[in-house]
């Protein structure tokens, strides 16, 4: 699963009029900063830095096979676009590259270019465009379990054969020529790294793209624990939106973080401590918190494939075959320096109209990122399995549909009160003040960049819920002049009052209660709406230059 908001409010609202001209073209393409991704290797030994390349190359050739995956037509258009030299051609072939296709993704995928399907076809290149569920369904039941659990698996495409009929074709054999390559490179890079597990990951992949059995290869991913830490393969099913059965190839080849990860392992020790200070009755704490779910911080040197368009990916959470989940759970990767350039080129700016000029020195992406972290962190804390009347049950199944808004609205903020709580006990340096200055200002401009994205998701949702809440308690203020403040001297209270609240909710499984409360704050009140119209010509967010990756392969 990744984690990469829709941006439902930017859609350019003439698109669906007329094919964009070259001006228009450069104002969609302008929703996205271009940022030069430049990521530090001297840490890395020289066995590693022979290997990044290889797996760079291999991650651009899954680039291609997305492409070949997404619709029928792409790689025609894309030369097509490439042999147009004029100056509409060049825009349209930038956006095209950005899209990976001739669909605009944050216009709810609307052509932009002529002669092409309104939108994207639903079962992108993984069925035959003319195949309807109602057939497919009848198909399956033809077929034996085991064709059948291959037909609804992540890992085959759908044909139709000569006889009109539906067959499907394993990965392994539609992509050979190019899986062939992608492996082959892996193992290249897997003789050149001395590190075991990313000896033994690569090693296994490369037979998955062979043999199409990628469970053993996941495995392996999961124990990853190396310099570089690299995601490659066919992972999420969004692609499909027709059955959301079929993975897209992607490819993330980053290097870890070795700082974060220290500050994370630092976290990890003061965990219970935290639960056991957490603002709720004593016995909703848990005495025995179990292991952390594994969480790396990296910073992204490529991406691609599904990895790569649109909306840049800064977080994503692997693998989704569920035997791999249930017998060695999920892993969280953050990409530190993709989260960077984001705050770079949308916080900053949405913080130059939402807070004063005094106030906007207190903007820092340390604390950004380190609230970030302390709400992964805190998403492990909290109620989770819990007794209602008895009844053995978990938060999840109590509050149903209001489970995910709760619950990120509650990493937040437990966030907060858990970075609160190391600063005034010494556990984070407090800087003479100044930490807690830059954590909640941070955290108010960011309410913005989380309640853009919209509230029908659950962050914006969460957001705006907090955002009211703080509000209401005096400890966020708006301003005649469209400005924002923290009143340093209620936000403590405010954050642990408002922590308290949810904490209890999802303890107690108090489905009418968090419904009461999303339904009173999670709203969107007009200083706010006002604030958020005046952010319209704020970029969307990024469009990165792997600078890193081009010079390791020149
Ligand atoms: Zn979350």
């Amino acid at each position: 699963m990744k984690f990469r908001a829709i941006p439902a409010i930017f859609i350019m609202s003439n698109l669906s009029a007329a094919v964009p001209d070259r001006a228009e073209l450069d104002r969609m393409a302008a929703r996205f900063a271009r940022v030069e991704m430049k990521v530090d290797l001297s840490s890395l030994s020289a066995g590693d830095r022979k290997a990044l390349p290889k797996l760079i190359d291999a991650a651009r050739i899954l680039d291609n096979l997305f492409l070949t995956q997404r619709w029928t037509g792409t790689h025609a258009l894309l030369e097509k676009l490439k042999a147009d030299t004029s100056a509409l051609g060049k825009a349209r072939l930038a956006y095209f590259l950005l899209n990976k296709g001739p669909w605009s993704e944050i216009d709810d995928h609307q052509a932009f270019l002529p002669g092409v399907a309104v939108t994207n076809p639903p079962g992108a290149n993984f069925y035959p465009e003319n195949m309807s569920k109602t057939e497919f369904e009848a198909w399956l039941k033809t077929l034996s379990e085991g064709e059948r659990k291959q037909a609804t698996g992540f890992f085959s495409v759908v044909r139709r054969g000569a006889d009109g009929n539906l067959k499907q074709i394993p990965y392994s054999t539609e992509y050979r020529g190019e899986l062939e390559k992608c492996a082959r490179l892996l193992r290249e890079a897997a003789a050149l790294t001395a590190n075991a597990t990313l000896k033994r990951f690569l090693e296994l992949r490369a037979d998955a793209f062979l043999s199409n059995d990628y469970y053993a290869s996941d495995v392996a991913w999961m124990d990853l624990d190396a310099p570089i830490d690299i995601t490659i393969g066919p992972y999420e099913t969004y692609e499909d939106k027709l059955l959301g059965y079929k993975a897209s190839f992607e490819a993330y080849v980053n290097v870890r973080d070795d700082a974060e990860t220290a500050k994370l392992k630092f976290f990890a020790n003061h965990l219970q401590e935290i639960e056991n200070n957490l603002p709720m009755e004593a016995k909703y704490r848990n005495p025995k918190l179990g292991a952390l779910a594994p969480l790396r911080v990296v910073n992204q040197v490529f991406n691609s494939g599904d990895a790569a368009h649109g909306v840049q990916t800064a977080a994503y959470n692997l693998p989704n075959d569920e035997r791999v989940v249930a017998e060695k759970g999920s892993k969280r990767v953050m990409l530190k320096n993709v989260q960077e350039a984001k705050f770079q080129r949308t916080l900053i700016p949405i913080a130059g109209r939402v807070l004063s000029g005094a106030d906007q020195k207190d903007l820092s992406f340390d604390s950004f990122f380190t609230h970030i972290v302390a709400h992964e962190i805190s998403h492990g804390i909290g109620p989770h399995q819990i007794k209602v009347n008895g009844r053995d049950t978990s938060v999840r199944l109590e509050l149903k549909e209001l489970y995910s808004a709760l619950e990120e609205a509650k990493a937040d903020i437990t966030g907060l009160f858990m970075l609160q709580y190391m600063l005034d006990h010494g556990q984070l340096p407090a800087d003479g003040g100044k930490a807690e200055r830059k954590l909640y200002t941070t955290f108010l401009a960011s309410s913005f960049r989380s309640v853009r994205f919209g509230i029908n998701e659950a962050h914006g949702k969460g957001m705006a819920l907090q955002f009211n809440y703080l509000t209401d308690k005096g400890a966020f203020m708006a301003h005649a002049d469209g400005t924002f403040s923290v009143d340093f001297a209620k936000i403590k209270t405010a954050v642990r009052d408002l922590a308290r609240d949810i904490l209890t909710i999802e303890a107690t499984g108090d489905h009418a209660a968090a419904q009461a409360m999303l339904e009173r704050l999670a709203v969107l009140r007009p200083p706010m709406a006002k604030a958020l119209d005046s952010l319209k010509n704020v970029p969307v967010d990024i469009a990165p230059v792997h600078v890193t990756a081009m010079e390791a392969t020149r």
